[in-house]
């Protein structure tokens, strides 16, 4: 970063971009960016800061999976409302011995996933720092009749999640070395590492969920299904859950790992960044659900109901178990 400077990176990326098109007037370059909604239901923003030795490791994450996942992982809150991604910004804190080549690859991955989302690199800022820091906002459209928020789950509804739950989780631990990976297993390994570091925004599910009018809560599992399960219960008035363990929705690569007792599933179930939407929708809205699934190619397993106790219950081998909700990643307690 020394040779290149601030200026020379930015022109680079400028050179780099299309001119702001459509929703967006004026992108890089101006004192701010300039986008007016074509379409009248709001406008919804998300934005996450990811710090070196704090979100990422630098000594398993290329510059082209962070790339990737700074922005997947705004995708997916955006996804959790049901909307639709517009423009998003883009601000670094670089350490001046940070490598050119490393820069580009990680803009290219960041460019390259913007692309398939059709969003548009809006504008950020360029800053020195002793850490490498990557901070993304992410502007979207409002779905309509109105975006899906965490609070309106009700006693009786069922719960779901999307894909399957625990590989990140999975793929982390063997990215650390704390699990010894299959020796006879690599394309499984590396399905649960991919899991971990290329998390797919599920955008598309999100906006027919919205659309569909049956979702009564929704959020993306970031901090792991049970914490993240709780999130909603809290919000929705101080509800709870009965969670069956055979429904819990596994990859053939994670249940392999929980059949051979290597893994236990409660620990998947709070694992987290499994970048999946977690919905809560009464039952009579079982149908249209399947329908979605169908569509979108996308598995929406029905995991367990909405109860009145303020617990989380695991059913699991013929008993319950209780699980606490409050055990999710929090940055100021780990
Ligand atoms: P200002 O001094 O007016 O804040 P800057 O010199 O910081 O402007 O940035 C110039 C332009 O480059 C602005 O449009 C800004 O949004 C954009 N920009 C700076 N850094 C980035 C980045 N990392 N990603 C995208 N756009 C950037
Ligand atoms: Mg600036």
């Amino acid at each position: 970063m020394a040779d290149w400077g601030e200026f020379g990176f930015i022109e680079a990326l400028c050179q780099r971009l299309p001119p702001a098109s459509g929703a967006l007037r004026i992108g890089i370059g101006d004192d701010a960016s300039w986008w007016r909604p074509e379409s009248g239901n709001g406008i919804l923003t998300t934005t996450d800061m990811l710090v070196a030795g704090v979100h990422f490791d630098l000594s398993y994450t290329s510059a082209a999976d962070l790339g990737y996942k700074s922005l997947a992982v705004n995708l997916s809150d955006l996804a959790a409302m049901g909307a639709k991604p517009v423009c998003v910004y883009l601000s670094l804190g670089l350490p001046a011995a940070l490598k050119k080549t490393w820069l580009d690859e990680f803009i290219d991955a960041f460019l390259e996933l913007a692309e398939v989302y059709d969003v548009q690199l809006a504008g950020g800022d360029t800053v020195a720092a002793r850490e490498l820091v990557i901070s993304v906002t992410l502007n979207g459209l409002a779905p309509a009749p109105s975006p899906l928020l965490r609070s309106g789950a009700v006693v009786g509804d069922d719960i779901y999640v999307s894909g399957s739950i625990g590989d990140s989780f999975l793929g982390l631990q063997l990215l650390q070395g704390c699990l010894q990976p299959d020796t006879n297993a690599s394309a499984a390994t590396d399905f649960l590492q991919s899991r971990h570091l290329r998390p797919q925004a599920r955008i598309a599910l999100g906006e027919l969920l919205a659309a569909s009018g049956r979702v009564s809560a929704m959020l993306d599992v970031s901090d792991g299904v049970v914490a993240d399960l709780d999130h909603i219960l809290v919000a929705s008035g101080g509800l709870g859950a009965e969670i069956e363990g055979r429904r819990i929705p596994l990859s053939p690569a994670a249940r392999q790992f929980v059949a051979a007792g290597r893994i236990a599933l409660r620990d998947l179930l709070t694992g987290g960044e499994d970048y999946e939407l977690l919905f809560t929708a009464a039952p009579a809205g079982r149908q249209k659900i399947a329908e979605i699934a169908t569509r979108t190619g996308v598995d929406l397993t029905r995991i367990g109901q909405i109860t009145e106790k303020d617990t989380i219950l695991l059913f699991a081998n013929g008993v319950f178990e209780e699980l606490s909700g409050r055990g999710g990643y929090d940055h100021f307690h780990n």
